[in-house]
């Protein structure tokens, strides 16, 4: 069968590979795809279409006859590519929520509301549409009770703020609703409770009907050592993360469960990737936010554990049949990923550098390399072409040994520009915390 993954980045070439791996998969097409997949060893991964809208999607689909939509970012799916595909494609399987169900991502509004429903835990919270009702809350509030302020719709991860005191409160409400610090999406904004504890990124396979939760994984979102500078879309992860015990996975895994049976009941069925952004909190863990596709980089420390063919359990995922297939993950696995950037980012940054080293990474045991910022110059050569440019991933018996192996991996390359300047940045401390058992 063809399989066409929509996306460009790190995430989409972390799919190609484990859906190539399928002896059922004969092509994986990716639209658009990056360097990494335009290279890639296996012969059965392409790049082809131009960019990931979803008229160039369903045109590829209905070019080369593929089986099924594999979708990589959340942009498409909020634009109802899945909707579009049911009366265009009806054939064709995509792996993915319609927009309805996409919401749960698309509006913060409608999640936390609907996660009160459910009586999941969630952070305390009050929506507003008007920043005077939004101020007099906060005025009125306790000095010491702290608030998160979040724009509700989709801000590329940028649109949450963290004030330290109800001065900085009112600023942050000021900001996105008056100043319209990230536009429309702060139209509706969310104000709730500061919670503290560790975090974890928990992907739930969906069905429309049921959830299958994936081992958790920890992401690192800020751009230097220790946890200093600014975010970023994240610098590294590593899975199972051992802060969520047996215990918590189970007790996660039901509120997903939960959540899509809901979904179910409501006219608005769940299928594809849920990703639950916990905090395991002192009371036990609280849902902050729920996205609705694989995170980056943690699919590329995910997918690498699943041992269970992944076309047949996302073939499962689209036909509802989620319960007849057995979803195993390898047993005394781990991996961690280190994610190689361009100098600068998530500031200014510079692209066209040569990547070196891609060739040495082959030849170290347990390191995959995925692609994300990357391209092919007309001569074949691998070039930066975006801000987080590379995942480099280690698998090895436990988390110390995937480290060692990823960090083995990173240090085989760089990126070099016209001048010989080396401007690759990577943080050298991903999963340190987790080792030494302070969980982050
Ligand atoms: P993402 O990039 O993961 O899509 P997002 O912008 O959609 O992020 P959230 O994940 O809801 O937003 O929040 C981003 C970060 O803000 C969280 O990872 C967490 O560190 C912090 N955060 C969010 N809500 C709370 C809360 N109630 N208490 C404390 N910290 C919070």
């Amino acid at each position: 069968d063809i399989v066409i993954v929509v996306g460009s980045g790190g995430r989409e070439h972390a799919l190609a590979v484990a859906l190539a791996q399928s002896p059922l998969v004969s092509e994986v097409l990716c639209c658009p795809g990056n360097g990494g997949t335009a290279s890639e060893e296996n012969p059965k991964i392409k790049n082809k279409g131009a960019n990931q809208d979803n008229d160039t999607v369903i045109a590829l689909t209905k070019e080369v006859g593929a089986r099924m939509v594999v979708v990589g970012p959340e942009a498409p799916l909020v634009a109802g590519l899945v909707d579009q595909m049911a009366i265009e494609c009806p054939d064709v399987l995509c792996f993915g929520p319609s927009k309805a169900a996409a919401e749960l991502e698309a509006s913060k509004a409608f999640s936390k509301d609907f996660l009160q429903e459910c009586g999941i835990p969630t952070a305390k919270y009050r929506t507003f549409t008007d920043p005077e009702e939004a101020i007099k809350y906060v005025e009125s509030l306790d000095d010491n009770d702290r608030q998160v302020v979040k724009a509700s719709g989709l801000a590329a991860g940028k649109g949450v703020l963290l004030p330290n005191s109800k001065q900085e409160t009112i600023e942050a409400v000021k900001e996105i609703m008056s100043d319209k610090a990230f536009g429309d999406a702060g139209d509706t904004c969310v104000i709730e409770s500061f919670l503290t504890g560790p975090e974890a990124s928990c992907f739930a396979l969906c069905d429309g009907k049921t959830a299958v939760l994936m081992p958790a994984a920890q992401d690192h979102k800020r751009a230097l050592d220790n946890d200093q500078g600014l975010n970023t879309g994240g610098m590294g992860a590593y899975a199972p993360a051992p802060c969520v015990t047996p215990d918590l996975q189970k007790e996660i895994e039901a509120m997903c469960k939960k959540t899509v049976e809901k979904m179910a009941e409501r006219g608005t069925p769940y299928v594809g990737l849920l990703y639950a952004g916990m905090m395991l909190t002192p009371d036990g863990p609280y849902v902050l936010e729920f996205n609705c596709r694989f995170g980056d980089p943690e699919t590329q420390v995910v997918l690498p554990l699943l041992e269970t063919d992944l076309y047949e359990v996302m073939t499962a995922c689209c036909t509802g049949k989620l319960d007849s297939v057995d979803v195993r993950f390898k047993e005394g696995v781990s991996a961690a990923t280190v994610v190689c950037a361009a100098k600068g980012y998530p500031e200014t940054y510079p692209k066209g550098m040569e990547i070196i080293g891609l060739d040495e990474t082959k030849a170290i045991d347990g390191v995959k390399v995925y692609h994300a910022g990357t391209k092919l110059d007309d001569q074949s050569v691998t070039r930066c072409s975006g801000g987080r440019v590379l995942a480099v991933t280690g698998l090895g018996a436990n988390l110390k040994a995937a480290l060692q192996t990823a960090y083995k991996g990173v240090n085989a390359i760089s990126f070099v520009d016209a001048n010989g300047d080396q401007l690759m940045h990577s943080r050298t401390d991903i999963g340190r915390k987790a080792l030494q058992k302070k969980l982050r």
